[in-house]
């Protein structure tokens, strides 16, 4: 295998830093990051070189909560650079993790993390409609105040109350990727995107600015992997695959199938909006706009996952490799 088919950008799912109904205290997080990283690791003693990216969606919840609870002792945060500083929070323990695993294996390549900012369109039809529930569940009373005082929308999720939503536009550009790439080429392990990517926009100046948003951090992952070049986008989670008629009996995981397969399945299978829809969304927009191959499979299967033996795998048309075939 060339070297260049051995890079691969890699998004870690929210389960590879915090379990499902975990206590999200900072050990338990590095217990998983720790478990994660192992995989990671044997990844790179297998000759991949991975570029990883993960989400954030528990660790910016408790700084918001954090934020609210604190407001009058300290001024308050606002949500791009809660998104920087939980960029920071895990590339910490993504590099001291993996760093130790890596170590432990004998290498020593360096792992480092860089704060990474991603351009999106201020013409996105996606500020229009906020639906990126964020934060802590407050009372009708404050989510109305919220609404009238500073034009945020609020909804109500559940029985618990109400929470804000914010947009969540599409990824056009990776402000770092220069940095990324010159880090990846030196042989450095480069953790980027974290959590999506702090979201920002170009003003007409040309200066950036944050906003108010939350990118996916599937269709970061996908971006970067495109402006980067690398032919693999590999995206770990808590699932086998993506299935079709998930939850139900008739229930059926996917094994390799080409992109004009996906666009098929697309237009029949209603993928659930925040979770497995962005996935199978990214799988697709990475390999439509010349990746070559999308692997969404969960965390234990990473390694059988980049051979073709596990997962769903999803090829361009025309490159159908049999080998992969399970
Ligand atoms: P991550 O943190 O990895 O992004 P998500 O919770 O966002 O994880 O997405 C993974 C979840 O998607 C799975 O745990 C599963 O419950 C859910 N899911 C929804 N629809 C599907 C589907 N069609 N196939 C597989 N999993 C699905
Ligand atoms: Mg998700």
């Amino acid at each position: 295998m060339a070297d260049d088919d051995r890079r691969l950008v890699v998004a870690l799912g929210g389960n590879a830093i915090l379990r499902a109904k975990e206590l999200s205290s900072y050990t338990a997080q590095f217990d998983n990051v720790r478990r994660t990283c192992v995989q990671i690791a044997e990844l790179i003693a297998e000759g991949y070189r991975p570029v990883l990216s993960h989400g954030n969606g528990p660790q910016v919840g408790n700084l918001l909560i954090q934020n609210e609870a604190a407001a009058r002792l300290v001024p308050s945060v606002p949500l791009d650079v809660c998104g920087a500083e939980t960029q920071g929070q895990i590339g910490y323990m993504i590099q001291q993790a993996l760093g130790n695993e890596l170590r432990r294996l004998g290498r020593s390549q360096p792992v480092a993390s860089v704060v990474t900012q991603v351009l999106v369109d201020a013409d996105d039809p996606a500020f229009a409609t906020p639906v990126k529930p964020v934060g802590p569940f407050l009372p009708r009373e404050i989510a109305e105040q919220r609404m009238r005082e500073r034009g945020e929308t609020w909804s109500l999720v559940d029985t618990r109350g109400w929470r804000k939503l914010v947009p969540s536009p599409l990824p056009i550009g990776i402000v770092e990727v220069g940095a990324i790439r010159a880090l990846v080429d030196t042989g450095v392990v480069v953790v980027a995107c974290g959590g999506g990517g702090v979201p920002v926009l170009r003003r007409p100046d040309g200066h950036l600015q944050g906003v108010d948003a939350v990118v996916d951090k599937d269709l970061a992952a996908a971006r970067l992997a495109l402006d980067l070049g690398v032919s693999t986008l590999l995206i770990l989670t808590d699932v086998a695959g993506v299935a079709v008629d998930f939850g139900k009996p008739s229930q059926r995981f996917l094994g390799q199938m080409t992109l004009t397969e996906l666009e098929s399945l697309l237009v029949r299978e209603p993928f659930s909006a925040g979770s497995m829809g962005p996935k199978v969304r990214a799988a697709y927009r990475f390999v439509h706009d010349g990746g070559k191959r999308a692997i969404i499979c969960a965390l234990e299967d990473a390694l059988a996952g980049v051979g073709g033996r596990a997962g769903t795998q999803v090829v361009a048309d025309g490159s159908f490799q049999p080998s992969l075939l399970r």
